[in-house]
């Protein structure tokens, strides 16, 4: 547009990087606002039993509706937020709606389930490196837990391996904190990072995802399929649960299946829905659930 190009040759001789730079400011400013006044939409995607399709989780992921850029995707804004900190306060919010949204549903579904010889629905909550690092991050799960009622083993907080790698004793005594809350950790995108399954003794996790990549590859190479077979069957010996990421045809599916991988999720079950959607979903499930139980 003229009025880019006329910003372009304002900035002179580093277009690009002057250009970048308004843009963060402009979006830093504008998360901020937004930050303010809560204008984040938090959608779930299913996390199903492989063999059965039962709804079993759901992964919270933030969205930023935004007046002029539509819908942002978590990649163009969480890591200017953990720059800028600003992660804190957005990610404490994703928490809490996530739990109080969760808590509602459990309510909703908890008899039929229970009926079925099914656990209430749990929740997944991303946390990112900095936000985990927070002085006051234990304390702000300790809250959520308490203000919206959520039973603390149907809360999943998601971690990433950079979090685990620096093992220092704040990290050791964290983990242990939230571990003795009652919540459950998860490490994401398992395979990515700098993986060691030491983390799995080293540390209170109850929940390994492995990482949309490995399972991209699946049917493709002996390989890739020895390796999460093997991840898999390791994480069962710990008692660790394995959920598999960004599960998109059934070939992926029933790979999974056979080689004991429980869970997983991905667009072959359901995209990331809004909250009416998972709402819907979680009452069809319960219904499933109660059919079920009334034909034994
Ligand atoms: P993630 O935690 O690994 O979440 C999975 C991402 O993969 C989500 O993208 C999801 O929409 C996408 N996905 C799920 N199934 C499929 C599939 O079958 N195919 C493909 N191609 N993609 C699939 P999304 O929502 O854009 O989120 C991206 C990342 O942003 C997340 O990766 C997570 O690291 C981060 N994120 C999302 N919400 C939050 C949040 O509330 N707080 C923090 N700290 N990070 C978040
Ligand atoms: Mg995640
Ligand atoms: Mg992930
Ligand atoms: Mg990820």
């Amino acid at each position: 547009s003229a009025k880019a190009a006329g910003k372009r040759q304002w900035c002179g001789y580093q277009p690009q990087l002057q250009a970048g730079l308004v843009e963060r400011h402009e979006l830093n400013e504008s998360l901020d606002t937004a930050i303010a006044e809560s204008a984040f939409a938090l959608y779930y995607q299913p996390i199903v039993d492989l063999l059965t399709g039962d709804l079993v989780a759901f992964e919270a992921l933030v969205r930023w509706p935004h007046e002029r850029r539509g819908m942002v995707l978590p990649e163009e804004f969480i890591s200017l937020a953990e720059e800028s900190g600003q992660i804190v306060p957005l990610g404490a919010w994703v928490l809490e709606r996530a739990a109080t949204e969760a808590t509602a549903w459990q309510r909703m579904s908890g008899e039929l389930r229970e009926a079925a010889g099914r656990r209430p629905l749990r929740v997944s909550v991303n946390v990112s490196a900095r936000q985990f690092r927070d002085a006051g991050f234990v304390d702000t799960v300790r809250k959520t837990v308490e203000t919206s009622g959520i039973a603390p083993e149907s809360l999943i907080l998601e971690l990433t391996e950079s979090v685990l790698m620096r093992r220092d004793e704040r990290v050791r005594t964290d983990m242990q904190t939230l571990g003795d809350l009652g919540v459950r950790i998860a490490i994401d995108d398992f395979g990515t990072g700098y993986s060691s399954l030491s983390y799995l003794r080293e540390f209170p996790i109850s929940v390994l995802k492995i990482d949309k990549s490995f399972i991209d590859g699946l049917g493709l190479s002996q390989q890739q399929y020895a390796l999460v077979e093997g991840i898999t069957r390791i994480a069962d010996t710990l008692g660790v649960q394995v959920i598999a990421e960004g599960i998109e045809n059934v070939d992926q599916r029933h790979l999974l299946a056979a080689m004991g991988c429980p869970l997983g999720q991905g667009y072959l079950f359901a995209r990331p829905l809004t909250a009416d959607q998972a709402g819907a979903l979680v009452q069809q499930d319960a219904e499933r659930a109660g059919l079920q139980n009334g034909r034994r």
